[in-house]
Order: structure tokens, then sequence, then C-alpha cells
């Protein structure tokens, strides 16, 4: 194999894989990684970490696979990393670390996300465990919520030597890693949950069933049980609609319910009791990561699937990887296509739909060309189903039961991006309250800097 061309990864094959819940791709084992990390140059100046949110020492940890010492090379990720399992598998590399890698300017970027995954998924088997505290410091910070910003906060300050607690609203802990990414993207048990383990391992408590701001308080943790610190990372879970007539009919679901049925409640299971709609035609409207995932479910349930997004394909916001394995499962796109209307049946189920065709103009704020209606060009699609992807918002509980927490007019936590200081003495926020939907490496990078910025305070 030349140096120009990347070590292929296997996975299961599209047609098997489209009609099973199965982990997607299957990784590299040891032959494979050690000859894709033989390609990395070992850069002096690499500019594969400028493009981590995380900085993780990247031809540190590709040497160490090189010369087959997995231990070691996980020692180098989890210094800047408590979830490389999920960030090898989830992150978008194409425009992060592997966009910068000097390899691409003429051939394959280095596999850097694989060889993550390998790393971490070789130590996992191995009982490797991340180097906790050696002294700890009598204080007590609470953390609010388990995604990856709360886990990446939690693990930076226990190994800081704080005493963590998380408080997570739901049953499970994992925020959108164990009930909004799919088990064929990310598996549950054999993955997620392990690394949370691995950041109990270092001391971080965790209570489920906590909903801050119901149960209690952000003042009362601080005033009443002696929290002199807390970071604040509650995500983006509530959904946005369209508003469009018909909307209300049954078989019209947000994608976070239809995912949090089939992720966390395992709906897709026969043995589940949470019931899930098995469509048999279905219009999944948006084309984020959100809609890839929602519209392979639906697939995996025995759907025909239709992706509906009103921009073209290069506009399409979900990771390539992603897009690439919906079309080789027989996700049919209709792209520069909108819904201007549902349609329901005599018993007011979903019965079809309305689109428009849409055209690309000028240039909107976010850089990218505003889709305009072509004038006459409506036309139906009969279907069952119809799930909404079109982003969501961060949940107004906590901001609305803290006083002097500021937030902005999209609803989100305003924070100093630095730091994670909010307008409230000791409390800190970071990952998708922060910033609204974004992706789980600017989360952990958000809770990191917080985690910094949250000892710095409490060593002044
Ligand atoms: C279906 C889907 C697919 C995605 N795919 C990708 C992908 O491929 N790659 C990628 O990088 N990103 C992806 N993302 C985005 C990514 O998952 C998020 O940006 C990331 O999880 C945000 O992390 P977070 O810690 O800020 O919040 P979350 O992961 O949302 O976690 C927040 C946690 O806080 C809890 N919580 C909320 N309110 C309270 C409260 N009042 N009290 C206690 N707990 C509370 C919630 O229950 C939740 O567990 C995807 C998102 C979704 C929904
Ligand atoms: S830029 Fe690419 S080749 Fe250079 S160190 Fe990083 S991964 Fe290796």
């Amino acid at each position: 194999m030349d140096g120009f061309v990347r070590v292929p990864v296997r996975e299961q094959d599209a047609k098997e894989r489209a009609k099973n819940f199965k982990e997607v791709c299957l990784g590299y084992n040891k032959e494979e990684a050690e000859t894709e990390a033989k390609r990395c140059l070992g850069c002096p100046n690499p500019k594969c970490v400028e493009g981590c949110p995380v900085s993780i020492d990247i031809p540190g940890f590709i040497k160490e696979v090189k010369e087959g010492n997995v231990e070691a090379a996980y020692q180098v990720i989890s210094k800047s990393s408590a979830l490389p399992a999920v960030c090898g598998r989830v992150c978008p590399q194409e425009s992060q670390c592997e966009g910068k890698c000097v390899r691409g300017i003429k051939g394959d970027a280095v596999s850097i996300g694989k060889l993550e995954r390998y790393v971490a998924d070789s130590a996992r088997e191995l009982g490797i465990k991340p180097e906790g505290a050696k002294e700890k410091k009598g204080k007590k910070v609470a953390v609010i919520g388990s995604g990856p910003s709360g886990l990446t906060c939690a693990g930076d300050l226990a190994k800081m030597g704080y005493d963590v607690t998380i408080f997570e609203a739901l049953h499970e802990a994992g925020g959108v890693l164990v009930y909004g990414i799919p088990e064929f993207r990310l598996p549950k048990d054999a993955v997620v949950k392990k690394e949370i383990e691995n950041v109990k391992a270092l001391g971080v408590k965790l209570e489920t069933d906590v909903v801050i701001g119901k149960s209690v308080t952000i003042d009362e943790l601080m005033e009443k049980e002696g929290f002199e610190a807390v970071f604040v990372g509650s995500g983006a879970g509530l959904p946005r609609f369209m508003n469009i007539p018909g909307e209300q009919a049954m078989g019209v679901f947000s994608a976070n319910e239809y995912l949090t049925r089939s992720n966390l409640m395992k709906a897709f299971d026969e043995n589940s009791t949470t019931p899930i709609m098995k469509a048999k035609k279905c219009v999944v409207v948006g084309g984020g990561n959100v809609a890839m995932d929602a519209a392979r479910t639906a697939l995996r349930l025995g759907a025909e699937v239709h992706v509906v997004y009103r921009r073209g394909e290069e506009e399409l916001p979900a990771r390539k990887e992603e897009v690439h394995h919906a079309k080789e499962e027989g996700i049919i796109f209709d792209l520069l296509t909108n819904p201007v209307e549902i349609h329901e049946d005599e018993n007011g189920w979903v019965k079809s739909i309305t689109c428009i065709r849409m055209e690309l103009g000028e240039p909107d704020e976010s850089g990218r060309r505003s889709p305009v209606e072509i004038p006459g060009s409506e036309f139906e699609i009969e279907c069952d189903a119809v799930i909404m992807s079109l982003g969501t918002s961060p949940n107004p509980l906590i901001s609305s039961t803290t006083e002097g927490l500021e937030i902005n007019r999209r609803k989100c936590i305003v924070a100093d991006e630095a730091n994670g200081q909010t307008s409230k003495k000791g409390v800190f926020a970071g990952g998708d309250a922060v910033t609204g939907a974004a992706t789980v490496i600017l989360a952990m990078g958000a809770g990191r800097a917080a985690a910094k910025g949250i000892d710095e305070y409490l060593s002044k």
C-alpha cells in the first residue's frame, strides 16, 4: 500500500445492516491500525492538533500505536479526552483533525478517528483505566447533566482532586450519547456505559432522576448543600417544529421523541415495553446528523424513507460519512424540497405531505445560499409518518429557576468561551446549553475549559 491511501475500515454490508441495529463500522484490528499509524509523519508542528477542540497530542498517541503500545497511546489520549471511544466514532474528523492533516494535501488524511477508536476499544478490552487524582482538595462541585460537556468537566475536576457530583434528569447517564445517537453508530452497553464507568472510576458521583430546577435548584445546591461551584451542561433538548398546517396529526414526531423511544427506551427491541411506530413510508424533514439517525432508524424498523431537505447536497449539515451510509442503505434524498402541509385521514393519522421545490438564492448570514420556493412546483408524497428534525433549543427550566443567570434571545445561557463563567458567581456553563445544538467534541472542549475556570475560581 502506498502512503497516499488510508487503510480502509471494515463495515457491515449495507443490505444486511439496513435490517439490524448492530454497529455499522467494525473498526481497525491491530495490524490495520499499525499499518495506518505508519502513514503519520509525526509532524513537529502538527496541524491536526490545531484542528482538535480538546488538543489531543495526536502524533504522540499515533507514535505509540505504531510501536504497538496501546496502553501508552491510551494514556496520551486520556490526558485530553474522557470519551475517546465515543469521539473516535462520532466526531466530524473530516472538518477537524483530519481536515488539517498534511497527509490530506496529496492523498488521504491519516485516519485519526479510526485510530482513536482502535486505542480506546483495545484499552477497554485490556481493562486499562485513566489515571485519577493523587490528592483531594476537599471542595464540592455540582455538574448538571451527564452529556459529553458534563462528563468531561466532571472527569477533569475529579482528576484535579475535587469532590464532584453529577445530577442527571434522566434515569441513565450519557445525554445525547444514550438518548439520541443510535446503537448502530454508538453502542450503548459496550461503549458509552464503559466510558461513563471510567469517569466514575475517577471518583465522580452520579445521581440520576434529579431534575435541577424541579427536584432542587442551583441556589439550593450552593446555599444548602455545600457546593462551592456549579457547572451547567444541560444541553439543548427542546425540539423545534415547522408550524405548518397538519403538524398536529398522529404520526408526526419530533426526531428527539422518536430517537429517545428507540435508543433510551430500546423500543427497537421486540422485548421492549415502549411502543414505537413502525411506518410503511416515512418522511424525515431536515438534513443534519439527527435527521440521518432518525431516517436510518425508521428504515431499520421497516419503512421506505425519504429525507426532505430544503437545500442541496453540498449544504447537507450531516457528516459526509453518515450521508454516504444512509444512501448505501437505501434512504431516498429529496433535496431542494420543503414541506408546506401535512394531510391526515378521517381518523387523524398522517396520509401524505405536500412539498414544494426550492432553488438556491443569495447567501444568508450563515454564508450558505438561501433556499427560495419555485412557485407552482408543489407535489405530494404519500406517507404514514413524518419525523421533524429541524434543530433543538435549550430547555428554559434551569434559566427560569436560577436568579441572575443571563440567557440570550435563543434561550442559550451566556457564558465566557474561555472559562465557562456565567453572569452568576460560582456558576459555569458549556456545551449545547450555551452554543445551541453543536457537536460532541465542542461540548467536551467547553466542559474542559469550564473545569479550568472552576479550578481558578476555587483556588483564589
Ligand atoms: C440524534 C443526534 C445525533 C447527533 N450526532 C452527532 C454526531 O454524529 N457527532 C457529533 O459530534 N455530535 C452529534 N450530535 C450532537 C451532540 O450529541 C451534542 O452536541 C452533544 O451531546 C452536546 O453535549 P452536552 O453535554 O452539551 O448536552 P447533552 O448531550 O444534551 O446532555 C445534556 C444532559 O443534561 C440533562 N439535563 C437537561 N436538563 C437537566 C436538568 N434540569 N437537570 C438535570 N439534568 C438535565 C439531559 O437529560 C442530558 O442528559 C448529535 C445529536 C443528536 C440529538
Ligand atoms: S498532521 Fe497528519 S501526518 Fe502530521 S502529525 Fe498530524 S496526523 Fe500525523
